[in-house]
């Protein structure tokens, strides 16, 4: 019989972890980091797990026999991961070499690219894994189950939706998506195949689920161009490192208003990996827009010092000297280090990330609000979500149609069936590591 277990991302935004069994065949779809329930006991870099024990003890990792690295034999055939954010890769650190991680061709990018840019605590520690990778419309077939990627637009490029056909039904898992952001023809191409054939079971990302906005990518653009063409000092700005979307909009409106755009190494280096990837349209590291703040430090990594050799590279006092001739990447870690830089008046800050939506964000944004009250600089807000909006996702689970949907990435999954007109006899609110069965 084939079933579902869910042991993340139940009334919880991310971190899902599923388990999908088909007769002698088992498969994970993702293994992310709860990041609220891990907020609730650990809190970086000084209250850090140190044991796997504990991970285990606390419900952070489930106890699944036979998925992680310090037992000797696997359970699972094989992991199958949507896309690079943390709260769906996140725990790929303690699951066993042995299993092969498959994954679309960017996402294999990303993940090299976080591999060699962090430093390998226990959790963070992604050596050894092997990847296999697929493009959108291949067929992976494990065991009695086959799968076919279908790209999403999402926040980070190389996301994926999963159609799965087990030999008790058809599933189908949405990962994470939207439809308003640069590249939204891709959702429509993954609704159109996941709805192409009867459905018996969705899993279905509804972070979104409650309240949305009107807006796009090409509008945060838009007003992005229209605060920096107007500020006469420095700009900075806080952006997610993997949202090349996003990263794309700040270089097209610092070039349009005759800016460069200063990335910090880390930014600059995922951009080496990622510019490769033609179909993302992200302009070199030596493209003339571009440069590198690289801060005074003792000691840089040996990528850190591969990307300086390959860019135009600032220090503070070159960005002190010509403020308004940059934007600059810049978050809360970083404003220590503007004492040097001295914005002058007229100098704003843009951010453009999320709301904070716990109180871990919330402490770390008044910290974020202190550092702009002393440097006298206004604070811009400018994003548009990476997950899709209430209305398109009534019409997405309309479309699909399945005989049983079920909510999760979100934390109100008891609110779902009246949301989204499915009526409560076609949504499953999921319980943690309660089997659903897929028919
Ligand atoms: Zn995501």
């Amino acid at each position: 019989m084939g079933r579902v277990s869910l042991f993340g991302g139940v009334s919880e935004i991310g971190g899902n972890k599923i388990l999908l069994e088909d007769k002698d065949t088992r498969l994970l779809l993702d293994f992310g980091m709860s990041i609220s329930t891990r907020s609730k006991y650990f809190s970086d870099p000084y209250v850090s797990p140190r044991r796997k024990e504990s991970l285990l003890e606390l419900g952070i990792i489930p106890r699944i026999p036979g998925i992680y690295s310090w037992e000797t034999k696997a359970s699972v055939d094989a992991i199958i991961l949507s896309h690079a954010h943390l709260d769906h890769y996140g725990y790929l650190s303690m699951l066993n070499r042995g299993i092969p991680v498959h994954c679309g061709e960017t996402t294999r990018v990303i993940m090299g690219a976080i591999t060699e840019t962090r430093r390998s605590a226990m959790e963070t520690d992604y050596r050894g894994i092997t990847y296999k990778t697929f493009r959108s419309g291949s067929k992976i077939r494990v065991g009695s189950i086959s799968i076919t990627p279908v790209h999403v637009d999402h926040s980070i490029p190389g996301a994926y939706g999963l159609i799965l056909e087990t030999s008790d039904g058809r599933m189908v898992y949405t990962g994470d998506l939207r439809a308003h952001g640069r590249a939204a023809s891709l959702t429509a191409d993954f609704v159109k195949a996941a709805s192409s054939d009867s459905t018996d079971l969705l899993l279905n990302e509804a972070t979104n689920m409650v309240g949305g906005i009107v807006s796009s990518e090409e509008e945060v653009s838009g007003k992005l161009l229209k605060v920096i063409e107007r500020a006469p000092g420095l700009v900075m700005a806080s952006f997610s490192t993997m949202d090349t979307d996003r990263l794309l909009s700040f270089y097209n409106a610092s070039r349009d208003s005759g800016r460069t755009l200063v990335l910090s190494l880390r930014q600059a280096f995922f951009l080496t990996k990622l510019s490769k990837e033609k179909s993302l349209g992200l302009p070199d590291l030596d493209d003339e827009s571009i440069a590198v703040y690289r801060r005074e430090k003792k000691r840089f990594e040996h990528w850190e010092e591969d990307v300086s050799s390959h860019a135009t590279v600032l220090s503070s006092s070159d960005l002190a000297r010509s403020q308004k001739r940059y934007v600059l990447a810049a978050s809360l870690s970083d404003m220590e280090g503007m004492i040097g830089v001295k914005p002058e008046g007229g100098s704003v800050y843009v951010l453009s990330s999320s709301e904070p939506f716990n109180e871990e964000m919330e402490l770390d944004m008044q910290r974020l609000i202190g550092w702009l009250d002393y440097y006298g600089l206004p604070l811009y807000h400018i994003h548009v979500s990476g997950h899709i909006m209430p209305q398109e996702l009534r019409e997405l689970v309309t479309s699909i149609n399945a005989e049983k949907t079920v909510p999760i990435h979100t934390e109100h999954p008891e609110l779902f069936a009246k949301f989204s007109g499915l009526g409560s006899e076609r949504v499953k609110v999921p319980n943690v590591a309660e089997p659903i069965e897929i028919r």
